[in-house]
């Protein structure tokens, strides 16, 4: 199939720290997995990452790792565009004549604007328009389906509305709507302390560990004393280990938990390790990583401008 028959795959991370392996499983591997199938788009979210990163050295250098990570999980330069997303302000542009037809009470909704503000968190502007902005980077690129954890899935639910929204009140087919990809068996995945992992639960484990940090998480991983499956444990090596070798493993090891976390540390050790040897390879030449998210970037916009033009004209800018 050629570029221009492929269906658009869209994704992308915020750079607001190191990847996890939930991050992985959930959502990155599903990019790898699919990038010969789709004409695939995998972004570093910078703009998206402003909203909690304030701090211009810490946000340029996550950006840069992110994209040598993206790389070093196997995303093959030549088939997948990897960019940055703020090197397409276009999306800013399409973001801010989405607001104008969104209102707020319907974005009050969102179950991440409901969870900050649950928090007592001060929550800014752009955490509020979060989805808003997520839809521009979606839409922008006519995308046909977005990898994503479940934790995202009301996110595409709003582009896919916005898109219908904007195609109703200006009287357009622009815009198509987006499907959510999501694999149920990784839709949502705990962390150390069996609630989801994320960074702000503070319950990570992060994708490029060293061996120590990796021994540590996993001990540290909370089990009851019932003497049963230690289930904190087992939710996550089941990530690296098919069912049927752990219904082995936990039987073999039942009721000794040292033994099954030990087992884990191995495991993810095995896995993680070549991934840490290729991403250290990639980082000794951060110019032609950046060399590429710009290249990439310059080959998008003339798409994207097409777009934006499309749109201009729809609304009567
Ligand atoms: P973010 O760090 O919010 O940019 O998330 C990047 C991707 O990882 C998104 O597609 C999320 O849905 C996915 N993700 C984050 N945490 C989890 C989790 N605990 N389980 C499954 N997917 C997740």
């Amino acid at each position: 199939m050629t570029e221009k028959s492929k269906k658009v795959l869209l994704s992308g991370i915020k750079s607001t720290g190191r990847p996890h392996v939930a991050n992985y499983f959930g959502a990155m591997k599903q990019y790898v997995d699919l990038q010969n199938d789709y004409d695939s788009r995998i972004f570093i979210a910078d703009l998206h990452s402003l909203t909690t990163v304030q701090n211009k050295n810490e946000l340029s250098q996550n950006t840069l790792d992110l994209a040598i990570d993206y790389l070093a999980i196997g995303l093959d330069p030549e088939k997948v565009t990897i960019y940055k997303q703020s090197d397409l302000p276009e999306v800013t542009e399409l973001a801010w004549i989405f607001n104008c037809i969104t209102t707020v009470p319907y974005l009050m909704r969102a179950h991440a604007f409901k969870d900050a503000e649950a928090k007592s968190k001060e929550v800014n502007v752009g955490l509020f328009d979060y989805p808003i902005l997520m839809a521009a980077d979606i839409l922008i690129h006519n995308s046909d389906i977005v990898p994503v954890g479940k934790d995202q899935k009301q996110h595409i639910e709003i582009a896919r509305d916005t898109a219908e929204k904007f195609n109703r009140i200006f009287s357009t087919e622009i815009f198509k709507l987006p499907e959510p990809y999501i694999l149920p068996s990784v839709e949502t995945i705990p962390g150390v302390d069996g609630l989801k992992m994320s960074k702000s639960n503070n319950n990570h484990i992060p994708l490029f560990s060293t061996d120590d940090e990796i021994k540590k998480l996993v001990m540290s991983i909370v089990t009851d004393s019932n003497g049963g499956v230690p289930v904190n444990v087992y939710n996550i090596h089941k990530l690296f280990r098919d069912e049927e070798y752990l219904a082995k493993l936990y039987k073999e090891h039942e009721g000794k938990y040292k033994a099954l976390k030990e087992a884990l540390i191995e495991d993810i050790i095995a896995f993680i390790s070549p991934l840490r040897a290729r991403r250290e390879e990639i980082a000794k030449d951060p110019e032609s990583v950046r060399l590429m998210l710009k290249n990439n970037a310059k080959k998008l916009k003339v798409e994207v401008d097409e777009m934006m033009n499309k749109v201009r004209e729809a609304v009567g800018l």
